[in-house]
């Protein structure tokens, strides 16, 4: 049976350490403060903003909602980044993605402080992480290394290949795993004959952005898959697709009218040595090492 790598598990005992150490440094008079920036209203962003800031009161962070209306300009959202990079009580700052398109989003994610930059989305964190300086990692990509190491799961000699390039998820994975020591591979949608450069992974980590696009054939029984896509199913077609005859799973699906599934046919975990469910694996690590940077960033920023 493969072993399951519960996310949760381990982004709530990250939570925990978070806490520990936000309270250690009120005894030095330092409350780590992250302002998190919502432009209009799409519903995936509200609930993902409002999660981030639940968590930064429950572990004991200062955190500041702002909510420019849709109709803001890059102007005077350069204006308020630039406020922000100012303010000594934020330490992290965090631009809610996707922005309205009349928004410059790289100028915009540029204008913010690299120290304060705790999803680690600017060229000067990705310079620092890429030449193995201290950093503030993306997110997602740090939690898939903490999942792996908190899991035993061996990385170094280990050849792990990586689908997926992009600067928020596939290359900074990348960058972490080979700072682990691991032999890395990355793939993309020119690579080809994916499935034989899959089939050589013991570590697997799929971030591709298509529903269950790594099928069985595609992966070495034994290796390790590392699933970070998040897909919405909203059709019964696409449901029995992959879920056809899964009671918990239809249930959910008759209450929500949809469902989601990895960048991994779930067919194919059945293989694996150990895998990160959809939902409940990587996704919960993306906030608490939101929380990890947010700290990190407070810290660095005062030398400590
Ligand atoms: P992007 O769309 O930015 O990148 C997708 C990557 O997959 C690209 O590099 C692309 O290649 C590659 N790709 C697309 N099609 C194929 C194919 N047929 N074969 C091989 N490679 C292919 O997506 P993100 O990196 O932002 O996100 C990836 C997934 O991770 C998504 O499902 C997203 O929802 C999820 N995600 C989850 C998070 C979490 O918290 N768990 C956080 C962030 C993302 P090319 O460069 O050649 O176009």
């Amino acid at each position: 049976m493969p072993k399951i790598l519960d996310g949760a598990a381990i982004a709530a005992a990250i939570k925990q350490e978070v806490a520990e150490e936000v309270k250690s440094l009120a005894l030095k008079g330092i409350r780590p403060g992250l302002a998190a920036v919502l432009v209009g209203h799409t519903p995936a962003s509200e609930i993902y903003v409002r999660s981030k800031v639940q968590t930064c009161a429950d572990l004991g962070l200062f955190s500041e909602l702002i909510t420019p209306p849709d109709t803001v300009t890059t102007e005077e959202m350069l204006d308020l980044v630039a406020a922000l990079n100012h303010r000594d009580d934020i330490d992290g700052i965090l631009i809610q993605l996707p922005l309205p398109k009349q928004v410059d989003v790289k100028a915009l994610l540029d204008a913010v402080a690299p120290d304060k930059d705790v999803d680690g989305f600017h060229p000067v964190n990705a310079g620092r992480l890429q030449a193995g300086r201290p950093a503030l990692a993306p997110c997602t990509p740090a939690g898939v290394i903490e999942i792996l190491k908190r899991s035993g799961i061996p990385i170094a000699g280990r050849h792990a290949v990586v689908v997926g390039r992009s600067d928020i998820v596939g290359k900074p994975v990348a960058m972490l795993l080979l700072h682990q020591n691991a032999t890395v591979t990355i793939c993309h949608s020119k690579t080809r004959d994916l499935a034989a450069v899959t089939r050589e992974a013991d570590i697997l980590v799929a971030a591709i952005g298509r529903p269950g696009y790594i099928t069985p054939e595609m992966v070495k029984p034994g290796a390790t898959i590392i699933d970070v896509g998040i897909n919405r199913l909203n059709t019964r077609e696409e449901f029995d697709r992959f879920f056809k005859g899964n009671v918990r799973r239809e249930a959910a699906f008759a209450k929500r009218g949809s469902t989601i599934v990895g960048d991994v046919d779930p067919r194919a975990f059945e293989l694996a040595g150990a895998y990160t469910p959809v939902p409940g694996g990587v996704g919960p690590l993306t906030i608490a090492m939101l929380m990890a940077n947010t700290v990190s960033a407070a810290k660095m920023r005062r030398g400590l």
